[in-house]
């Protein structure tokens, strides 16, 4: 926090601050929000990231889809997927596991269809994944 307190004496006007995954806890995330930046970090596996809190909203229509970030109110807004919820959409205030930068949906959700499907190349899929590391020519869905 220092080191971005001084940034902004001297004048410059950070807006994220990306950092590494050390960095991914409360009071960073809480910090550079105070100081209107936002904050970057790989997620670490904490209890309630393991639980689903930074997954994206569900409900009985699925997951809800990310429809906009409100960097004034802090906030992210969330629309049920088909629009049949009351209200079809809300807005959940910015932390750690809700940040308004949003990277590419969570490959869990990706890796549940895939072993999902039943033509039988689901596991290949999978393994395909770690092991190839994006490779084109296997076919696969580099994560
Ligand atoms: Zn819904």
């Amino acid at each position: 926090m220092g080191l971005l307190d001084a940034a902004k004496a001297r004048g410059f006007d950070p807006t994220t601050a990306i950092m590494d995954k050390g960095y991914d806890n409360g009071p960073i995330h809480d910090g550079c929000m105070d100081r209107g930046i936002c904050p970057i970090t790989p997620l670490r596996e904490t209890g309630r990231v393991k639980a689903g809190d930074a997954n994206a909203p569900t409900c009985e229509h699925g997951e809800w889809t990310f429809a906009g970030a409100d960097y004034k109110r802090q906030a992210t807004k969330w629309r049920c997927p088909t629009g049949e919820c009351q209200p079809k959409s809300r807005w959940i205030k910015a932390d750690r596991l809700h940040p308004l930068i949003r990277a590419t949906p969570r490959s869990t959700s990706r890796v549940a269809q895939s072993s999902a499907s039943s033509d039988g190349s689901s596991t290949n899929g999978r393994s395909c994944r770690s092991a190839c590391a994006g490779l084109s020519a296997c076919g696969c869905t580099p994560i």
